[in-house]
């Protein structure tokens, strides 16, 4: 049965709500709906209470530090607080980390997530009625998982047109210590949904842009340290190619999943927005050559370094389905996406300094 998102007022309980696409669907959510939420995240160096600024007086949101490998404290706010939808995002992300430290991407994206699902299945089995049929688990995932595509540099005789995209039933094939663990915690939801007939809901997304970006993935780190002249890092010859998609599209999309999506379905999301990865760092120097210009273009800092190893080359996502079925499209393109984040970069400079050295933080928290 649909939950129709108009006539009900639902508590969300959101994982990972203080990172960067967990903050925007938290402020999408406080912003755009009537739904109240209650935030659980550990607060590790990606989680950033400042990015919540703008909501966190409201009375729709209640924010619990816990990590989500704690089985008794998930019980407890389970139980305390309710929840009519679980979105879970709470997880290790950054894909070069993962290559230096496996470990904690182990715990937290495939332990944190079983001990979630044992958790929610327990909570869920005591509901009843309307609440027990509409309860929802969201699992927010990337397309990392499938591997990588051909990329039209390797391919001969195909346009890029012909070149294939991720669709659902893409075998995975992960590449990296990061996309097998979120590949792992994938399987664990499903089999979830499958034995215990958990209602679960999976989507799997491209990369992300836009504001509150942690300054270590590749778009907020080539403004900052374009900004401060340093060197603009680019791995090997540049030409990966990724599917960019504005981190409010992704939040408006996994809104209308966890809340009209079919149980048992998966989702994938994705912005039609394939480029190669030295053309997005160009595109940052043009529009910085712009906004903020100085005596050389800001292009003459790019400098390439060794290849990451086990790169992937290509990822492109078919979002026919989630178009289709849910009636979502982006509302912005690359090319808008992308001068946004640039300007919200420059306009919000203290809080790139304040989520680098934690003293928002400290500060909120009291230590
Ligand atoms: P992020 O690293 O910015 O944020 C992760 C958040 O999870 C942080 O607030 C962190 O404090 C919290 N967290 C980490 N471990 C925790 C734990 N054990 N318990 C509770 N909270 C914990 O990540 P993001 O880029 O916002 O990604 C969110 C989700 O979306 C992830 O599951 C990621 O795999 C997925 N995803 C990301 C992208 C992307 O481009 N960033 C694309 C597709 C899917």
């Amino acid at each position: 049965m649909k939950i129709n998102i108009n006539n009900l007022k639902l508590t969300i309980l959101v994982t990972g709500g203080a990172g960067f696409i967990g903050s925007a669907v938290v402020r999408h959510l406080i912003n755009d709906t009537e739904h109240s939420v209650i935030n659980v995240d550990k607060l590790t160096y990606a989680g950033n209470l400042e990015s919540l600024k703008t909501v966190n007086d409201s009375a729709r949101y209640t924010f619990e530090q816990v990590d989500i490998c704690d089985a008794a404290e998930i019980k407890r706010v389970l139980n305390q607080h309710q929840p009519d939808i679980i979105m879970h995002l709470a997880a290790e992300s950054h894909v070069d980390r993962s290559i230096d430290g496996p470990g904690e991407f182990i715990q937290t994206n495939i332990v944190g997530t079983f001990t979630l699902l044992e958790q929610a299945r327990a909570y869920w089995l005591q509901l009843d009625g309307d609440k027990k049929a509409n309860f929802r688990f969201h699992h927010i995932s990337t397309d990392e998982v499938y591997g990588d595509l051909p990329h039209p540099d390797e391919v001969d005789n195909l346009q890029f047109y012909d070149l294939p995209l991720f669709t659902e039933n893409t075998a995975y094939a992960p590449s990296s210590p990061y996309s097998a663990s979120k590949a792992g915690s994938d399987h664990l939801v499903r089999a979830w949904q499958r034995t215990y007939g958990l209602p679960t809901l999976v989507t799997n997304c491209s990369n992300n842009y836009g504001p509150y970006h942690f300054p270590e993935k590749l778009i907020p780190l080539v403004i900052l340290n374009a900004l401060e002249g340093k060197s603009l890092p680019v791995y090997g010859k540049g030409n990966q190619i990724r599917d960019w998609l504005y981190v409010e599209d992704h939040a408006r999309a996994l809104v209308l999943v966890a809340t009209q999506g079919v149980v048992g379905q998966t989702y994938n999301i994705g912005g039609h927005n394939e480029k190669q990865n030295i053309e997005v760092v160009q595109t940052i120097c043009k529009i910085l050559d712009d906004v903020k210009p100085k005596s050389k273009s800001y292009a003459e800092q790019i400098t390439y370094v060794k290849d990451r190893p086990g790169h992937d080359m290509r990822y492109a996502i078919d979002a026919c389905k989630i178009q289709k079925e849910l009636g979502w499209t982006p509302q912005e393109t690359f090319e808008s996406g992308i001068r946004k984040t640039v300007q919200w970069y420059l306009d919000n400079q203290a809080w790139c300094k304040h989520v680098q050295d934690g003293s928002y933080q400290r500060e909120r928290l009291g230590s």
